[in-house]
């Protein structure tokens, strides 16, 4: 029986991918307290609903941890002074006449007749500002890991922070534009490093820390980071 695209097992939801790159079920709690199942092609729904039951005492303990680092995010209004994280900073917004969305002397500028369209522009604006300001970033990163980087898009990308193929082009989501960049540093790093292993293996991880000594910190930093930004619905 094929797969559903999501689940229900007592009062558990459950996002399921499959992906036959994985031999086994991984679950994972993403930052925001939603289960994910990212499932090889030959598991079926049964087997797949006892893998979610056999570890439901760990997915409580982890939603639970999610949800304590944070209350859930403030649902934005769009009116003048509301905080939007960019670089690790929160800068305010700023009703203005005209004009696409633009960082003006520490205030982001929003044309009241976008008003509507808001959450959309301003996706629009760390997507534009993004790219660049992530392509100058990657380089020194992508030497020190000794890969070539064949290009770099930001787009939304779900709950995932990048993802990269073999030829070496490498997708960072928007939202990474709101993180400090340190962490940032952080996600292209592990892209990188993907081009040169795509799992999580111990050859992986010795890429990363080479080109970033004491990277478990920021790894740690970015699992709680995700709570503080800005996500609209429909947008990521
Ligand atoms: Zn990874």
């Amino acid at each position: 029986m094929a797969l559903p695209d999501s689940l229900t097992v007592g009062d558990l939801d459950v996002t399921v991918e499959v992906s036959d790159r994985r031999r086994s079920v991984r679950l994972t709690v993403e930052r925001d307290a939603s289960v994910t199942a990212v499932v090889p092609p030959q598991v079926d729904r049964d087997a797949l609903v006892k893998i979610i039951e056999s570890r439901r005492r760990w997915l409580y303990g982890k939603i639970a941890e999610r949800r304590s680092l944070g209350e859930p995010r403030p649902e934005r209004e769009y009116v003048s002074g509301e905080g939007f994280p960019y670089l690790g900073r929160s800068y305010r917004l700023l009703l203005v006449d005209e004009g696409p969305v633009r960082l003006v002397r520490g205030r982001l500028e929003l044309a009241r007749t976008d008003l509507e369209d808001a959450p959309r522009q301003l996706v629009r604006w760390y997507r534009k500002v993004g790219e660049p300001w992530l392509r100058r970033r990657i380089r020194p990163w992508a030497e020190r890991v000794g890969v070539t980087l064949s290009g770099l898009r930001v787009m939304p990308l779900g709950h995932r922070w990048g993802s990269c193929s073999v030829d070496g082009r490498v997708n960072i989501h928007w939202a990474t534009m709101q993180l400090p960049p340190d962490l940032i540093d952080y996600v292209l790093l592990h892209e990188l490093a993907h081009i040169r292993h795509r799992d999580h293996g111990p050859a992986f991880w010795k890429v990363v820390a080479l080109a970033m000594p004491g990277y478990e910190v920021r790894r740690e930093r970015l699992k709680r980071a995700g709570l503080d930004l800005w996500l609209p619905d429909g947008a990521v």
